[in-house]
């Protein structure tokens, strides 16, 4: 059995590349200590990749499942009415100034866009639409 050999030099502690541990390596091939840091460095040198494909997947899957998810989006609402509409008070009320900020600067950064969608609405909703002149 090659456990036995000493000058194999496989059999001495290694180095973990990923966490610097220092471990007895189970066969010549052995990189890391452990599972985990297998998979800890290979997230590591793969994060790119399996960031593009994680996205790719799911995106493919909300447009596979749009109906379902939609559906139970649609559940989870009804029967969580309340709670919901509790955390969105709360946010709100603990967000105020910043929701406050980002909503003025929406509003100047969208200004002339806004204006004509405030426009078609009046327009749309006035009883006397000839009288306005908004629209030619
Ligand atoms: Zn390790």
């Amino acid at each position: 059995m090659k456990t036995k050999n000493t000058k194999a030099g496989w059999q001495v502690s290694r180095l973990c590349p990923h966490c610097g541990k220092a471990f007895k390596p189970a066969s010549g091939k052995q990189r890391c200590c452990g599972s985990k840091c297998y998979q800890a460095a290979y997230k590591a040198a793969n994060r790119d990749r399996i960031a593009k494909n994680y996205s790719a997947y799911q995106a493919a899957y909300r447009a596979a499942n749009r109906d379902r998810i939609a559906k139970r989006h649609a559940v989870h609402r009804a029967a969580n009415r309340e709670k919901l509409a509790k955390r969105s008070a709360a946010y709100n009320a603990a967000h105020r100034d910043a929701i406050a900020k980002r909503r003025a600067a929406y509003y100047a950064a969208n200004r002339e866009k806004l204006a004509e969608v405030m426009l078609d609405f009046q327009g749309c909703h006035s009883s006397d639409r000839d009288t306005g002149g908004r629209r030619q």
